[in-house]
């Protein structure tokens, strides 16, 4: 009697035990483990897809008797900008391109990112994140911006896709992104920003804080480890 209600007990007490241990220790390890991980996040246009490109191909096709800008020609951030400065009508003319339907979902991807953000994907302690900024005319963008990363990632890869306006709110260790300037009601980013380098801000100098990735095909590797130690 005096056995099988021991035997009862460590019964009851190891079923009552397991769920709170396993509970406790899942727990311990995922926390353990979210201080070693590296967590990138990387831009969208002009860093996988290629805005630029796309832009000029379409803009050429819509308004072939309008002036346009090369790519090598191009310089500041804001596309509508620099066509605005070519002559004022062109500022909306070009704003027309990149709010059109099929946009965003038809742009190519730029060589060698999705190759390189699927191997970040399978590193160890690593979680990559596709953090971009739809534009305001909400129509088309935010629905094909998903629908690019499903074509040229998969489905399973939606779970990593942050769409914000403001990516200083966005903790993470590096963000890749070919804006120089990424400004937001967060002052003090967690993450380091790797200038991805693009026709547009291929001259510019850098600040100190700053860091250049040229292309896919420069060493994203070595940076991604600068920065676990
Ligand atoms: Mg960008």
């Amino acid at each position: 009697m005096l056995l099988s209600a021991t035997t009862r007990l460590l019964g009851r007490g190891k079923t009552l035990l397991s769920h709170p241990v396993k509970r406790i220790c899942g727990e311990m390890s995922t926390s353990s483990l979210a201080g070693k991980r590296l967590r990138v996040l990387v831009d969208m246009d002009g860093v996988l897809a290629d805005f630029e490109g796309g832009f000029l191909k379409k803009y050429r096709a819509r308004y072939p008797a309008e002036p346009y800008i090369t790519l090598e020609d191009r310089r500041g951030f804001w596309v509508s900008s620099q066509y605005g400065h070519l002559r004022s009508d062109l500022c909306e003319k070009a704003i027309s391109i990149w709010e059109s339907k099929d946009f965003f979902i038809e742009l190519e991807p730029l060589p060698g990112g999705v190759e390189a953000v699927k191997e970040m994907a399978r590193m160890d302690n690593t979680d990559v994140f596709i953090c971009t900024s739809p534009i305001k005319h909400y129509k088309h963008c935010p629905y094909e911006k998903y629908a690019w990363v499903e074509k040229h990632f998969g489905h399973d890869f939606l779970e990593q896709v942050i769409l914000t306006r403001d990516k200083t709110l966005i903790s993470g260790d590096i963000l890749i992104d070919d804006k120089p300037d990424i400004l937001g009601v967060e002052s003090n980013p967690t993450w380091q920003h790797i200038l991805f380098t693009a026709c547009h801000n291929k001259h510019q100098s850098l600040s100190p804080s700053q860091r250049r990735l040229q292309s896919w095909s420069d060493d994203w590797r070595a940076i991604l480890d600068s920065k676990r130690q």
